[in-house]
């Protein structure tokens, strides 16, 4: 957490119903500027459907959302100071990977020469100087990922949000990126967003883990607490400890 210690995102009394289906029920969560919050649970237990909630690309059925001080419930994506990394690369097959990063900044109106310092530094930062000239094909899994990475970095936001974004990857480059994703959280120091099923990632990776179970969070606390000190069975079970 950086010293500033405001409050990034908080997430009040938000419900989410698909026609007569309660998705997510009255749920609440602060995160703080800085933090790293793991939102993990089974699957279908409303973890996508939270984060999208967050980037306004779901509207919720109640409640409010506030980023960095802001009522956010009804602003466009692009106005939420948020990046988005999904599972699946959504990069443009067609375009280089330095068109990829662009594109974004380019259509926001962003100075070119604005716009090729934020490249280098995310290029820098990401390893991906030599394949900026490639396109998405002829990369692996890890470096599209890493590419993936680098288009929420180059918009310069406060709030990263990430949809289990190294389930694609065999276990060894997930190994390598999880601590390339830790690593890069240190050097920014934004609040980062990070949805999973995996327990191990979730520990490794966050301040505080909100594990969910149909649509509700079940507990929120750091790593060593969930572990050592589960909330219910479903807790215990999905990761407390062993004894
Ligand atoms: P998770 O990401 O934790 O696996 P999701 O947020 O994707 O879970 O889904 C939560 C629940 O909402 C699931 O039961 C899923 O079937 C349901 N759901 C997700 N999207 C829709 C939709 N567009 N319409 C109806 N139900 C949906
Ligand atoms: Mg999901």
């Amino acid at each position: 957490m950086t010293a500033a210690n405001g409050t990034s995102v908080s997430i009040q009394d938000l419900s989410l119903n698909f026609g007569v289906i309660s998705v997510l029920q009255t749920l609440n969560l602060d995160v703080a500027e800085g933090e790293f919050i793991v939102l993990l649970g089974p699957s279908g237990c409303g973890k996508s459907t939270l984060l999208n909630c967050i980037a306004g690309l779901l509207d919720i059925s109640e409640g409010r959302i506030f980023i960095k001080g802001k009522n956010v419930t009804w602003e466009e994506p692009k106005d939420r100071g948020i990046g988005m990394v999904f599972q699946s690369y959504a990069l443009y097959p067609q375009m280089t990977v330095e068109k990829n990063l662009s594109f974004g900044l380019r259509v926001a109106g962003i100075p070119k020469d604005d716009i090729a310092k934020r490249i280098a530094r995310a290029a820098e930062i990401l390893q991906i100087e030599p394949l900026l000239q490639r396109k998405p094909a002829a990369l692996s899994g890890g470096q599209r990922q890493r590419v993936a990475i680098g288009r929420a970095l180059v918009r310069d936001v406060d709030v990263f949000l990430f949809d289990e974004p190294l389930s694609n990857l065999d276990a060894k480059l997930r190994a390598e990126l999880r601590v390339e994703i830790k690593l890069l959280h240190r050097k920014l120091q934004n609040t980062m967003i990070y949805v999973t099923h995996d327990q191990i990632e979730a520990m490794t990776l966050a301040d505080r883990i909100a594990v969910m179970k149909g649509g509700v969070i079940q507990q929120l606390d750091a790593p060593q607490t969930i572990y050592n000190r589960p909330v219910n069975r479903f807790v215990a079970g999905f990761l407390g400890s062993p004894a």
